[in-house]
């Protein structure tokens, strides 16, 4: 295994479409807050990370499968009319990588941010299994995963909202599957 990887980095939703929101505070905001602190200190540690900007699902996966990074995520929040509902998840295409890719960012999340830990499952739209796999997981060559730290719409969840906590919680699970391979 190469000591250094390299991984594309994705915020979810876009400026003008950006998402759930609370507030003022959006879920494209916020996870181009966290994306912008990752790519600083993956860098720091000699990793290369491609900040994959908005644009149409189909271009970001061409841009995507174009850089050919070891593997790659987006960063979403969730939200629920349910606003009892609260924790983490990260989705999936079912690759054995993808699998642990998903188990490594979880377990460091679930346990850097105290969230309830709602589990790792295939990325269906809207978690449908009669529905397809989200494009950007499913089109993406390399291990791909969608990120949910926690619900904008439940109140316990939103104060864990810290943005280098988050930051520093995913790339420690990046650095864990990476080193889970070698
Ligand atoms: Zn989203």
């Amino acid at each position: 295994m190469k000591p250094h990887f390299s991984i594309a980095l994705s915020p979810g939703h876009t400026p003008t479409a950006p998402g759930a929101t609370r507030g003022n505070v959006t879920e494209y905001g916020l996870s181009s807050a966290i994306i912008g602190d990752m790519i600083f200190r993956l860098s720091k540690l000699g990793h290369t990370a491609h900040l994959i900007g908005s644009n149409t699902n189909s271009a970001q996966v061409r841009r995507i499968n174009k850089i050919a990074p070891d593997f790659g995520l987006e960063l979403h929040f969730n939200a629920s009319v349910r606003e009892d509902w609260n924790g983490s998840m990260v989705l999936h295409a079912g690759s054995q990588r993808g699998v642990d890719l998903a188990n490594a960012i979880q377990k460091s999340q679930i346990k850097a941010l105290g969230t309830k830990n709602k589990g790792i499952h295939k990325a269906h739209y809207r978690l449908d299994r009669r529905k397809p796999i989200i494009t950007i997981v499913r089109e993406t060559a390399c291990p791909f995963v969608v990120i949910e730290p926690l619900y904008l719409s439940n109140a316990q969840d939103f104060e864990r909202i810290d943005v280098p906590g988050i930051s520093i919680a995913i790339v420690s699970g990046c650095l864990n599957y990476w080193e889970g391979l070698g």
